[in-house]
């Protein structure tokens, strides 16, 4: 079987390389499943998916292989990968459209133009049902996975709800890092001097200290022991990095170069299906259900029902409102405009759920913009390349700023070069080691040339900046060389210059990517009410929360965020449900 897979993804590479417009290729793709990979293989055009079949597979029969008949058909009749997955058995379904969108990339087609959200048939009259838990949490992203897993271990009886037809939110798309201080993983590599109080700094400095302090510090202390607990689930990130804003190394990534969010949704999605955690799909809560001041459950539904769910607990962990542009605009109008990378169930649910029952909310109009996002697609160009040495260059061929500057910075400071936009520079060395700058190759995002003169036509550059960029790069060499930026003062990412052949530039603009703002809580992620107190069972983590980030949240941080205080949510609710 082995053998077969090589030689079809051979042929399939030869295909894509050679495939015209319209053209229907075949291609294999691989997602990692409950007890290692499934492997797929879709036969599709650039406007249809043809066939997806499952070549190989080892789930467990009855759940994931359910699945793994179940996925593929749905697929292939809505030509959508956004189908549902089949309840019970995340992991499979999650495993088995990423290794869709891997073959789909393979055979040179971009996955992004099968992602129609799929209209639902005309549901008729909904069943009510009523449901029972110790905690029920709202939302299976970052945070909702993290707190079910805590929680469950904390020996709570676990509901999780979640709207779309897949896992993940848009913790799937972190493809950076999890910053954490103190780790082992910097000790291992004699990192010293990247501690707590350092990590602090950093970020409140990044957030130009509107932060709430006490989160932040909560944040970095616990950062280290949050790290060495997804060691624990089979999730390690042993390779540590600097990343935008920080002035030390922080950002912790799996070994083999993955993207550190769908990393940590496959490791947490596979823990919660091993401990039995239950994740209904397909399923929106909308409203919280109060008794004598106290939250006590959600109501939620279906296609199909009306879900009245009792619970001792809930924990809100819908995510920020980066896809809601009536909400962004309200607090901020000149978004109207802008891309964004928010995935589309984005949308500030669980913030307007807990404003109506009497919560307070902070930074709402804190909205970031993200400097490197490849506009056709909205596709976001991980500010991990920036660690690992690419620049940003301008239409003249210069360098305009400290490119790893804090994030709003470095937006800024595009938005006023011609056009409004940028080129992220790179080499060969940087994508032989990562694989999210593969993947931007494969998705024909980038400009490519054996030498800096040829890039720079390909980029399109003409006249003097041709010249300009090919000084700007063996400028930025020597800088790399001396490990001193005199130019712009950048510090970090410079361990790799930018000399391995062939060269590589995207073109990229500033899109809108986190909601700093959201509902407040204090350390032990109670939701705080607008008359300063905490409102009885409700906690919230991850980016539905505000404080932890200030005006600006640092790269690495939004997935520190979700770890640390998904954790403390899933504990704190546990021990709450366990005395009421
Ligand atoms: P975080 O990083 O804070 O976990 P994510 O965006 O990764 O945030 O995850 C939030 C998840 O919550 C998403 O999967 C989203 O679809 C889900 N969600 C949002 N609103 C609701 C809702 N009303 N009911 C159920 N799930 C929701």
């Amino acid at each position: 079987m082995k053998k077969l897979i090589v030689v079809l993804m051979i042929l399939m590479l030869v295909c894509a390389g050679a495939m015209a417009d319209g053209e229907k290729v075949t291609a294999v793709g691989r997602g990692q499943g409950i007890n290692g990979d499934v492997v797929v293989q879709v036969e599709a055009d650039a406007e249809k998916i043809y066939s997806v079949e499952v070549i190989e597979q080892n789930e467990t029969p009855g759940i994931g292989s359910v699945a793994a008949e179940k996925v593929p058909e749905a697929i292939e009749q809505a030509n959508s990968l956004l189908v549902d997955g089949v309840s019970g058995a995340t992991v499979t379904s999650v495993a088995i459209t990423t290794a869709v969108r891997e073959a789909l990339t393979e055979a040179g087609l971009d996955p992004a133009a099968f992602e129609t959200v799929v209209e639902k048939a005309e549901a008729g009259e909904k069943t009510e049902a009523e449901l029972t838990c110790d905690i029920v949490i709202v939302g299976a992203g970052g945070a909702g996975l993290t707190a079910a897993v805590r929680a469950n271990q904390a020996g709570a009886k676990v509901l999780v709800l979640e709207k779309m037809s897949m896992v993940g939110g848009n913790s799937l798309k972190a493809s950076g890092g999890m910053n954490c201080a103190g780790t082992k993983f910097q000790e291992a590599q004699g990192i010293t001097d990247s501690g707590v109080e350092e990590f602090i700094e950093d970020t409140m400095n990044g957030g130009h200290q509107m932060n709430d302090l006490a989160l932040v510090r909560t944040m970095a202390e616990n950062s280290a022991e949050a790290v060495d607990w997804l060691a624990s689930i089979g999730a390690p990130l042993p390779k540590v990095a600097a990343t935008g804003g920080t002035t030390h190394k922080y950002l912790h990534s799996p070994e083999d170069g993955s993207p550190v969010g769908t990393y940590l949704v496959a490791k947490l999605s596979e823990q919660a299906e091993k401990l039995g955690i239950e994740i209904m799909l397909n399923t929106k809560a909308t409203e919280i259900l109060m008794e004598n001041g106290a939250a006590v459950g959600v109501k939620a539904e279906d296609d199909a029902h009306l879900y009245t769910v009792k619970a001792k607990a809930v924990i809100l962990a819908t995510g920020g409102f980066g896809s809601n542009f009536e909400m962004m605009t309200g607090f901020n109008p000149s978004l109207a405009n802008a891309v964004t990378t928010n995935h589309p169930g984005a949308t500030g649910d669980g913030i307007l759920m807990a404003e109506a029952v009497g919560a307070a909310t902070v930074d709402m109009d804190q909205i970031q913009l993200h400097p490197t996002v490849y506009q056709a697609t909205s596709m976001l160009v991980s500010e991990k390349m920036r660690s690992l040495g690419a620049i940003l260059v301008n239409q003249e061929g210069k360098r305009f700023t400290n490119d790893l500057a804090t994030r709003d910075a470095v937006s800024a400071a595009e938005l006023e070069q011609t056009g409004g936009y940028a080129y992220i520079i790179f080499d060969q060395n940087l994508v032989d080691h990562n694989k999210s700058a593969a993947e931007y190759i494969a998705k024909g995002m980038a400009a490519t040339g054996e030498t800096y003169e040829k890039l720079a036509e390909n980029m399109g550059l003409t006249g003097d900046a041709v010249a300009a960029f090919v000084e700007t790069m063996n400028t930025w060499n020597k800088a790399v060389a001396e490990g001193k930026d005199e130019e712009f003062g950048r510090n970090n990412g410079m361990d790799d210059d930018l000399s391995t052949a062939p060269f590589y530039a995207i073109q990229i603009a500033p899109g809108i990517h986190h909601t700093m703002g959201g509902i407040k809580i204090n350390p032990d992620t109670e939701v705080i009410s607008t008359q300063g107190s905490a409102i009885p069972g409700l906690f919230a983590a991850g980016e539905t929360t505000g404080g932890v980030h200030g005006g600006n949240r640092i790269g690495g941080n939004a997935v520190c965020d979700f770890v640390v205080f998904g954790r403390i949510a899933g504990e704190k609710a546990a021990e709450y449900a366990a005395a009421h």
